[in-house]
């Protein structure tokens, strides 16, 4: 190196010399140089929707792909680093676009968050999007870590009822139980949702969450439709996109489509649209709208008109969906997995949202609603109890009936466009101007999701890791 270093600054540091006098020598640095990295040989999965590519070569520069394809058609620059990756599978970054990371409470905001993003960067996960969360902190938190997936916030809106529902007695078999407002206990966890009311001027709300650093608005609970649509609007005026409880009582996943909000998470929320409007406006506390979908969440109930029309409006206007189907499964597990009981209020929700959901999530499909693999991960907790993309995705086959392309699809070029906003153009593809975010897999995924476990290395943004870099165990499936 010495030498060609000397040879390069050698007359330019004469010229220098020349142009400035003798006692003014300017130092030019010469350009470094980046040499492209070309993987040779793997079969291409880009994701784009089209067939593998055996034999492919996929060349990246910096943190971006140049170029991906046949053998031939991406000329190998000379002096480029190869990797040789026949008999491998090479994929997009895997994306889950529902996760929640925060939870400075229950100790994951320091060591327990760069544990857990780092195991998910080992599974081959190079983007999350935080649908919880404070996000000027969990972003703060993340820029400081050394391996991580990207990371996208999404700031929760809510009205004013979910703030200001007061402390209120409500009566219950073991006597009166004192209850805050849901946004007072979501503060405790360390999140920060933020109000919107009917007159609020929404530009306001949407540029204090780009301030925050949130890339979208995620609303939440208690907003009338005339506030979806003003939020959405000005969301989208920005650039950003809005994601939102399947129905924001009194909203209902229909409204939220008309209003052109991008896409509604949980499955289970389109019981929703079995009420009528007044009685979604009177739905107010958890309690009553897990009692009340629990009554009527049946799966004979998913085919019912309302819903199919509610997801005939999705399909017609590209509302996107992300049924979350491996969080609710979890949760009935844990039911599940206790002794002989009674069951809870929350347990006869869990199974009601399970039976109602998967059938929910069958009709979407069957009706062409284009599905996000979001998980409802938490990155806390025994790891038994984490909903996983991974989870996700084997339901998606398993109990939906997707192949496993679809699924794969569902979790890396779908799950980019439920991400949205200049991020999402950015990822879940492997293409020229794309990050280069890769998973080099010996197995074929495409014929067994499960082979997603045979991780050789992930690469985010140009920047490779061996998975036994990366693990410490604690969020692995
Ligand atoms: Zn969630």
């Amino acid at each position: 190196m010495k030498p060609l270093i000397s040879s390069l600054l050698g007359p330019l540091l004469a010229l220098s010399a020349v142009g400035c006098g003798p006692h003014r020598v300017h130092v030019v640095e010469p350009k470094p140089v980046n040499p492209s990295v070309a993987i040779v040989g793997a079969t291409l999965w880009d994701g784009t929707g089209g067939a593998p590519v055996p034999n492919a070569v996929t060349l990246v520069r910096d943190d971006r792909i140049l170029c991906a394809g046949a053998a031939g058609e991406c000329l190998i620059p000379r002096g480029a680093r190869i990797i040789e990756a026949q008999g491998h599978y090479l994929i997009p970054g895997l994306i889950d676009s529902h996760v929640h990371l925060l939870f400075p409470t229950n100790g994951s905001a320091g060591e327990e968050l760069a544990l857990d993003l780092r195991d998910l960067l080992a599974q081959g996960v190079t983007t999350v999007r935080d649908m919880g969360t404070n996000p000027a902190e969990l972003l703060a938190r993340v820029g400081a870590l050394p391996a991580s997936p990207r990371v996208y916030a999404m700031q929760l809106v809510a009205g004013r009822r979910f703030f200001f529902n007061g402390f209120r007695a409500t009566a219950t078999a073991r006597g009166a139980v004192l209850r805050q407002a849901p946004a007072v206990t979501m503060q405790w966890l360390g999140w920060t949702p933020m109000q919107f009311n009917p007159g609020d001027n929404p530009d306001q709300i949407v540029a204090a969450a780009r301030e925050a650093g949130a890339m979208g608005l995620k609303l939440y609970a208690q907003l009338d439709s005339g506030s979806v649509r003003q939020l959405v609007a000005a969301a989208h005026r920005a650039g950003m996109p809005v994601w939102g409880h399947a129905w924001v009582q009194p909203t209902s996943v229909r409204e939220q489509a008309t209003a052109g909000q991008d896409g509604v998470v949980h499955s289970a929320g389109l019981a929703g649209e079995l009420f009528t409007v007044e009685e979604r406006d009177t739905l107010v506390k958890d309690g009553d709208l897990q009692t009340v979908t629990a009554q009527v969440a049946t799966a004979a109930a998913a085919h019912d008109p309302r819903i199919l029309a509610a997801l005939d409006t999705m399909v017609r206007l590209g509302t996107m969906f992300e049924p979350t189907l491996d969080a609710v499964q979890h949760s009935v597990a844990s039911f599940e997995a206790k002794r002989r009981h009674i069951p809870s209020l929350q347990e006869n929700y869990a199974r009601a949202a399970s039976a109602f959901g998967m059938e929910v999530t069958r009709e979407a499909v069957r009706r062409g609603v284009r599905i996000s693999a979001g998980s409802d991960h938490v990155a806390y907790g025994p790891t038994r109890d984490r909903a996983s993309v991974f989870g996700e995705m084997r339901l998606l086959i398993d109990s939906i009936g997707l192949s496993p392309t679809a699924a794969l699809l569902a979790a890396t070029r779908d799950a980019a466009r439920a991400i949205g906003g200049e991020p999402g153009r950015q990822i879940g593809t492997i293409q020229a101007g794309h990050y280069a975010d890769l998973v080099l897999l010996s197995k074929n995924p495409l014929e067994n999701i499960d082979n997603l476990d045979a991780v050789e290395w992930v690469m985010r943004g140009g920047h490779v890791w061996r998975p036994g870099q990366l693990r410490s165990g604690i969020a692995m499936r």
